[in-house]
């Protein structure tokens, strides 16, 4: 069945196995299963509703509205949310059923289920067993890190995106066991590498894209077992020693020559169509033993599954941004996992869920409708108690009523989120500007520094080009992002890493430096085209107009081996 976009206008395809899907997902109430049909919006369009609701970025100040304390939230300030700080939140002495309704049936059920989030105490960060890291988002069994996101089992990292199992390492996105690393895009297994994107298993390299099991490389594409290789030519270790020295590395002159070089070199260099590995029968972009999966990106251990993202463990779901480990029979959630089971458009339920819908912050919870902030409940709808049969008959009653709203089936708007459009992460992967954002009815924050209590503030381009002649007083001082004009500071342990690894002092704001490392991989979009070499018709996230020579997996290995 071909559907037309009810937002995008672009044409779409239910297949008989989408509607098997939602009729396995569908909810059976009273022995009548409630069926849930088809989605209005395109699979791109419904990925920006539900990554609108999630906010992976920005942290804010803000007052406990349990405690009155001072407060790190992904929620700032005016935002009219009760928001108690992650420990209070945990704590017995508050009763998220205090907060408990009964939905009227005339009006919109998801405005009403929007109105108990904003009621109900949230947690200010979405994190849980963190020591000493204070500035971290949705984030676990981490230690000492700042300003970390998407980071699990991690130790003194900053300013990482979905990063895990990872040691001293700063500016990196996408990667597992890194240590020692610095601007790394979608490395794993990597020791002392900076500058480096899709590499595996390499150590002491630097400026170096799409290398795997190499060591002591500098400026190179491509390469496979190597070590003492200096633009793709191989030299002797001595030579290598030598010709590196010259490199200036802790200057930041020598850096953006050196960035520039390796985007020439990217240019000349072959790319595989899509990047993955272990997979059997799947389309998407950064998959990893997966299996029978459709457009699916940054997935692993995914199997039978179909337009999901971030997702680490699962089977039978569709529509799912993070995180499962594991999830099965999910349909439209975000920040699910930990033993999901037939969740269905719910956000940041965990561990052990199963049978909720439009379920929100719920926690060990099953058979629930509508709920916020519940832990190990069951028969609960609008935070209310029922037994099975009143849950079963009121829970159908709701839902007869959504699907006259022509709700039932549907996530919750962008407008319900509580967060602005462009601090959430529908903005990191369907950017839009202010005025297309505000046309749309969304909404838009402009991004709140406050101005740091420094000495002195300096312009990036007047920060010391060589790391030697950065002074300590600089911790002092705000520098003024070269792009953004935003002022940001220098941290400690920061500065220490940099002098360490002899790498020059960064110029531009951590924000936008995250958006520069955002910007270097491919959307998630798959393309038909051919390959460069064998003409074969494949799927890629690289679009037909790309500069890059894209190659099928067969050309592309026989390329790089
Ligand atoms: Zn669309
Ligand atoms: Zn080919």
């Amino acid at each position: 069945m071909q559907k037309t976009c009810a937002q995008c206008l672009a044409s779409f395809e239910i297949t008989e196995d989408d509607l098997a899907f939602y009729d396995k997902a569908s909810p059976v109430l009273q022995g009548k299963t409630h069926t849930v049909p088809p989605p209005k919006l395109c699979p791109a369009c419904r990925a920006q509703r539900r990554q609108s609701h999630f906010n992976y970025e920005f942290l804010y100040r803000r007052n406990s509205d349990k405690t009155g304390k001072s407060i790190v939230s992904s929620l700032s300030a005016e935002k009219p949310y009760t928001v108690y700080e992650q420990s209070e939140w945990w704590k017995d002495d508050w009763d998220p059923m205090e907060y408990g309704r009964e939905f009227a049936e005339n009006t919109s059920i998801l405005n009403q289920i929007a109105g108990l989030q904003q009621d109900v105490p949230t947690m200010s960060l979405v994190t849980d067993c963190n020591e000493n890291s204070e500035y971290v988002q949705y984030s676990g069994w981490d230690k000492n890190c700042y300003l970390c996101f998407c980071t699990d089992y991690s130790e003194d990292c900053m300013y990482t995106h979905s990063i895990y199992y990872s040691k001293n390492t700063l500016d990196c996105f996408m990667g597992n066991t890194l240590e020692l690393c610095y601007e790394c895009v979608y490395c794993n297994e990597c020791y002392r590498v900076f500058h480096a994107q899709n590499c595996h298993n390499c150590s002491e390299c630097r400026f170096v894209l799409d290398c795997q099991n190499c060591t002591d490389c500098f400026g190179c594409v491509g390469l496979r077992n190597k070590q003492y290789c200096m633009f793709n030519e191989q030299l002797e270790k001595q030579e290598y020693r030598k010709r590196l020295k010259e490199y200036k590395t802790a200057h930041h002159s020598v850096r953006t020559t050196m960035e520039s070089a390796l985007g020439t070199l990217k240019d000349t260099h072959a790319c595989k169509a899509t990047i993955g590995l272990h997979n059997e029968d799947c389309t998407g972009d950064y998959l990893f033993h997966c299996k029978d999966c459709t457009e699916c990106y940054d997935c692993s251990e995914l199997r039978d599954s179909k337009y999901c993202n971030s997702m680490r463990g699962g089977n039978d779901c569709y529509d799912i941004s993070h995180w499962g480990h594991p999830a099965e029979l999910c349909l439209e959630c975000g920040g699910v996992g930990e033993g999901a089971n037939k969740l269905l458009f719910c956000n940041c339920c965990w561990p052990n869920c199963s049978d909720l819908l439009y379920c929100s912050f719920c926690i060990s919870c099953r058979n629930c409708f509508g709920c916020v902030g519940l832990r190990n409940k069951q028969y609960c709808i609008g935070n209310k108690q029922y037994d099975k049969e009143t849950y079963d008959a009121l829970a159908s009653t709701i839902i007869t009523a959504m699907v006259q709203q022509g709700e039932w089936g549907e996530y919750f708007p962008v407008t319900a989120s509580p967060y602005a459009y462009n601090e959430s992460v529908a903005q990191k992967y369907y950017p839009l500007s202010k005025e297309e954002i505000l046309k749309r009815g969304w909404s838009w924050k402009e991004p709140e520094d406050n101005i740091p209590d420094v000495t002195k503030t300096i312009a990036g381009s007047m920060v010391p080009d060589a790391l030697e002649d950065i002074p300590d007083d600089i911790l002092n001082w705000a520098v003024v992002c070269e792009v953004t004009r935003r002022p940001f500071k220098i941290l400690k342990q920061e500065l220490q890493f940099y002098r360490d690894m002899q790498l020059p002092v960064p110029r531009i704001h951590p924000d936008e430096r995250v958006r520069i490392r955002m910007m270097k991989r491919n959307p998630r979009k798959l393309f038909e085209r051919t390959c460069d070499t064998c003409d074969r018709e494949l799927q890629s996230t690289y679009a037909p107009g790309r500069p890059e020579t894209v190659f099928c997996e067969e050309c592309y290995l026989a390329e790089v081996y």
